[in-house]
């Protein structure tokens, strides 16, 4: 018989990197909703003290770097001061642009360090923590970017395919001691990164609108319905999930074209 994650009545603890906004921040409230004390991991201090202050003594705040090592020990050092470690997030991200003929060894490194040696540092310090209990779920966030290529995203989309590897391998290494690790793949999700990418010359609600076309769904996403889907697999309802890539993108990339839905050729009426 195995050891799984256990259950989230008994006082658990988990790490959430990126937190203080965005996707992170919406992963931080949900997991304390769930039960869990959470080590919010952030660059930014100032609003990740305003995420910790919102969370009624649930969550601690770290400040500091992903991509150095230290950080991800420090995090885990807070959240086993309250708690067994039973779930790590590595969410934190940097939007990152650039063809081949652009980038320098320098943005190429830069965004590797954030992307995805951040993310490895994270799961190498989960798994170790989490062994000699033989117990946990590591979820990293990968992209719909790391399986589909979209222009000029030449550094970000290989980062983001190694994160989605990284899981698997580990799913693989660890499942035999009760450890499960996945990956989850947003598509376009309304946060501040996003609002860097948004098409320029009309107003952000219009952006917004015209992103949104990009999915079946017709809308972008919201940082809680990936929140949701993180949730899910730190909790003991996705027992048997173990080395997958959940993508979350409203079937944005489930189309090769954008082809027009039978909803725009002759739009259904409700009666
Ligand atoms: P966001 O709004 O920019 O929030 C990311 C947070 O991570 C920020 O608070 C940022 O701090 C922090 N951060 C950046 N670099 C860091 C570092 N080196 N160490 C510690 N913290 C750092 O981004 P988001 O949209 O929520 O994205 C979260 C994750 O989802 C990222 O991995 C991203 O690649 C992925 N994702 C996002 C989308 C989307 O459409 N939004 C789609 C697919 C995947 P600063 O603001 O101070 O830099």
């Amino acid at each position: 018989m195995h050891t799984e994650l256990s259950n989230v009545h008994q006082p658990s603890s988990a790490v959430v990197t990126g937190a203080a906004k965005g996707i992170g921040a919406a992963i931080a409230r949900k997991l304390v909703q769930d039960g869990f004390h959470v080590v919010a991991v952030d660059l930014d201090a100032i609003a990740l003290d305003t995420l910790v202050a919102s969370l009624n003594g649930n969550a601690t705040s770290v400040v500091g770097d992903v991509g150095d090592w230290s950080t991800h020990e420090r995090a885990a050092d807070a959240a086993e001061a309250y708690a067994p470690l039973r779930g790590w997030v590595n969410n934190a991200g940097i939007d990152i642009v650039g063809g081949a003929h652009e980038v320098t060894p320098e943005h190429i490194e830069r965004g590797l360090r954030v992307l995805q040696f951040g993310s490895m540092y994270g799961t190498a310090i989960a798994v170790r923590r989490m062994l000699p209990g033989q117990a946990g779920s590591i979820v990293n966030i990968s992209s719909i970017q790391g399986i589909k290529a979209f222009p000029r995203y030449f550094t970000y989309q290989a980062a983001k395919a190694a994160v989605a590897m990284i899981s698997k391998g580990v799913a693989v290494d660890y499942g035999p001691c009760g450890i499960r690790c996945n990956a989850v793949l947003p598509g376009s999700i309304e946060t501040p990164m996003l609002d860097q990418t948004l098409p320029r010359g009309m107003s952000r609600e219009d952006a917004i609108r015209e992103q949104g076309k990009l999915a079946p769904l017709g809308r972008i996403g919201q940082p809680e319905e990936i929140a949701n889907v993180v949730a899910f697999l730190l909790s003991d309802a996705s027992s048997f999930i173990n080395g997958a890539e959940i993508v979350a993108d409203g079937g944005a990339s489930a189309r090769c074209f954008a082809y027009p839905t039978p909803a725009e050729i002759a739009p259904f009426t409700r009666s």
